[in-house]
């Protein structure tokens, strides 16, 4: 067991110091080249998406992209993941839904929010993100360093605590240079970025932010928390 995280250790610091310096679509066509068949795009399909997913349609319209449908998203959301994931024309857009039976156990009225954000996140995206990653080696995140203060040293490829592989192909871009890139291509923005919410996750736990905030201070406002768990994890 040892040698296999020796190996995948091993992989991802040689991925990095490969890809740190190349642009987004250069580190997503290494990516999925290095791990074919076993590589999956996880989205939330939020404010700053479609750059992602339009590069990955590009390279490869068939990658998986692992889309966690809550069951609390706002319904803008639930529109925006169809008409791009049409537009874009990526063919394997999965829903992550929570497991039935653990919501009716723990979660029958959906008010868990409002006792235990951090127990609602692992069933309502943890267990399920953790239970379809179990059938890949690697996975893709639209992370960025400019996000929040937490994110300033992102890494181009991480590990996880599972020891999958974690590739953040716009650690090192800027807002400008995505909002150039959507510009450059057209790309619709999330119908809430209009109204003032520049990181959009749950209805719940998103507010708007006020200019020059942390573009993820809206998120789980109030409160010390600032991930929803998906997101732990060492670096190599
Ligand atoms: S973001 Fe809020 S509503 Fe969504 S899973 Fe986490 S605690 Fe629950």
């Amino acid at each position: 067991m040892i040698a296999v995280e020796e190996r995948v250790q091993d992989k991802a610091e040689a991925l990095d110091a490969q890809l740190r310096g190349a642009s987004p679509q250069e580190i997503l066509k290494a990516a999925i080249e290095a791990f074919p068949g076993k590589i999956a795009l996880v989205s939330s399909f939020g404010a700053e998406s479609a750059v992602l997913l339009h590069m990955a349609a590009g390279i490869d319209p068939d990658i998986p992209v692992l889309f966690l449908e809550t069951g609390m998203l706002f319904g803008q959301t639930l529109d925006y993941r169809k008409s791009l994931t049409a537009q874009l024309g990526l063919t394997n857009v999965q829903d992550l839904r929570p497991d039935p039976v653990a919501l009716s156990t723990m979660d029958p009225k959906n008010r868990l929010w409002q006792t235990s954000t951090d127990a609602c996140c692992a069933i309502r995206k943890v267990q399920p993100l953790d239970e379809a990653l179990l059938g890949y080696e690697a996975w893709i995140t639209g992370r960025k360093r400019f996000q929040s203060s937490t994110r300033a040293n992102l890494r181009v490829v991480e590990v996880n605590e599972a020891g999958q592989i974690k590739i953040n192909p716009l650690a090192n871009w800027s807002k400008a240079e995505l909002d150039a890139y959507a510009a450059e291509h057209a790309l619709p923005a999330h119908p809430l970025v209009a109204q003032g919410y520049p990181s959009i996750g749950c209805w719940p736990c998103t507010k708007p932010v006020e200019e020059g905030e942390d573009a993820r201070s809206g998120r789980w406002s109030g409160s010390e928390k600032i991930e929803c768990g998906i997101h732990v994890s060492h670096i190599p």
